[in-house]
């Protein structure tokens, strides 16, 4: 998986590329991420949206910070299989890109995205 640092310019599937479009959660074990405690709201929200990927890959993507493999997540008698898609969020004047993985991030690795994020996610 890809590096790239939380609201830099998104360049990574070229179908999605658009101006004031910015990455949020690409995450590796090499660079240092927030953490921190979010709300069930903004979990809830963020697992529906992973429900709706875009950007879908044919090759799964592990996650750089535990074993498991795929990732799943379980929530309201659904299962997300995660790493082979991306999520686009709809900020104020701007679109978040996300790896799917985003939401094992928070739950799992007690990833703390920007609260501008946050919020997108949230409305
Ligand atoms: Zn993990």
């Amino acid at each position: 998986m890809s590096y790239f640092a939380d609201l830099s310019i998104y360049t990574y599937s070229k179908g999605f590329i658009h101006p004031k479009t910015y990455n949020i959660g690409w995450l590796d074990n090499k660079n240092l991420y927030p953490t921190g405690n979010t709300s069930d709201t903004f979990i809830d929200c963020l697992f529906e949206i992973c429900c709706s990927p875009v950007a879908q890959t044919r090759g799964w993507h592990s996650c750089p910070f535990c074993d498991e493999y795929p990732v799943e997540i379980h929530k309201n008698n659904q299962t997300l299989v995660l790493g082979s898609a991306e999520i686009m969020v709809q900020g104020r004047e701007i679109v978040y890109m996300a790896p799917n993985l985003i939401v094992h991030y928070v739950v799992a690795h007690k990833y703390c995205p920007p609260t501008d994020f946050i919020d997108a996610v949230v409305e």
